[in-house]
């Protein structure tokens, strides 16, 4: 599996403010209330006030759903044929990703344009954007989601983490 750490602690990991104190401190999982003992959770990286740690299993619930998301954009990014129509590997990676993401106990996807949720049979694609200097993960709809009109905005989600 490809290395999401940097990704995670950017992209997923709570930040401060959603967090408990403990959670803040490092004592007890970000994800879930396991306590931590000293060096038994995985360190996220973080620094000061915010030092986010996570029990084994959900560290490895969340790499998965990031690390399928990812495959999911990259050949979203590289095929051709997907420009238009997504193909059969899209649609199994997509698949992966879905179900990783839900075993992480994520939320079901909400488009980034319209805010509504993607059910499993409307058409969608992955997108990373640049939010004032964060990546943000999403995905929207295809259709008029994706290739919008003038005027088109993409909701912002607030600076917490976690969102996609
Ligand atoms: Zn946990
Ligand atoms: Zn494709
Ligand atoms: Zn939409």
């Amino acid at each position: 599996m490809r290395d999401v750490s940097m990704a995670i602690r950017i992209c997923v990991a709570p930040g401060v403010c959603s967090l408990t104190p403990e959670q803040n401190a490092g004592t007890v999982c970000v994800w879930c209330p396991a306590a931590l003992l000293p060096g038994e959770g995985i360190d996220l990286g973080g620094s000061g006030p915010w030092l986010p740690h996570a029990c084994p299993a959900c560290y490895h619930a969340q790499t998965a759903a990031l690390a399928t998301y990812y495959d999911w954009i990259e050949h979203h990014q590289q095929c051709e044929p997907c420009r238009s129509v997504p193909c059969e590997q899209s649609l199994a990676l997509r698949h992966a990703a879905m179900r990783a993401r839900e075993e992480a106990g994520r939320p079901p996807p909400l488009c980034a344009s319209c805010l509504e949720v993607i059910g499993p049979g409307e058409g969608c694609i992955p997108l990373v954007w640049d939010g004032n200097g964060r990546p943000v993960l999403s995905i929207l709809h295809t259709g008029p989601c994706a290739y919008p009109r003038r005027g088109f905005s993409i909701h912002v989600p607030p600076p917490a983490g976690g969102e996609w």
